[in-house]
Parts: C-alpha cells; structure tokens; sequence
C-alpha cells in the first residue's frame, strides 16, 4: 500500500496510508492530533519511498528462537520415546531370562 508523508507543525513527517484519508492521526513527534487529508488530496502528499522489505528479514531472530525451542521438543520428546521403548525390550529380555532360568 502506498504510504504519504503528512507533514506535522512541528516539522515531522507522518507516514500515512491511503486508509487513513479524511481521518486523523497523531503525530509520533508532538503527539498533536493531524488531520489526514481526504484521498483525493492525499496524492499531494509526498509519497514516502516503497519501504522494500526482504521476505528474510519477516523471520525475526524470535522465529528463530522459537523454531529451535520447537525443534528441540521434539527432539527431546522423540528421544523420551526412543529411551522408554529401550526399557519395555530390557524388561522383556528380563522376563523372558527369567522364565529361561525357572525352566531349566
Ligand atoms: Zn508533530
């Protein structure tokens, strides 16, 4: 979406988008309320320059960090399991090394 750049008495420039027109903003500056001009009026704005965001950077080092905390979750959960069915075949040689010895 086109973003315009509204600019503030106290010389900031607000970007605004194209669903703003005719409403109001407030200045991140001065925290004044700016009124947004109607969209027809808007293409007098200074269009602020197409922000060109790299689909990579959307992968913020928090997905990262989540991603591994999943990864290793499962992992863990999968090694949880791996140990517990270890155990059942131990203690089924068990079992039947017993069974062995009260036969002979
Ligand atoms: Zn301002």
């Amino acid at each position: 979406m086109k973003t315009y750049l509204l600019p503030c008495v106290c010389s900031a420039d607000i970007p605004v988008g194209v669903g703003q027109a005719g409403g109001r903003v407030t200045c991140p500056a001065c925290a004044r309320d700016v009124d947004v001009p109607k969209l027809r009026l808007l293409g007098n704005l200074s269009a602020m320059a197409p922000v060109v965001q790299p689909v990579e950077t959307r992968w913020g080092v928090a997905h990262g960090l989540t991603l591994c905390g999943v990864v290793l979750a499962l992992l863990a959960i999968d090694q949880e399991r791996v140990v517990s069915e270890e155990m059942v075949v131990v203690e089924v040689v068990v079992e039947l090394d017993q069974a062995m010895l009260l036969m002979l």
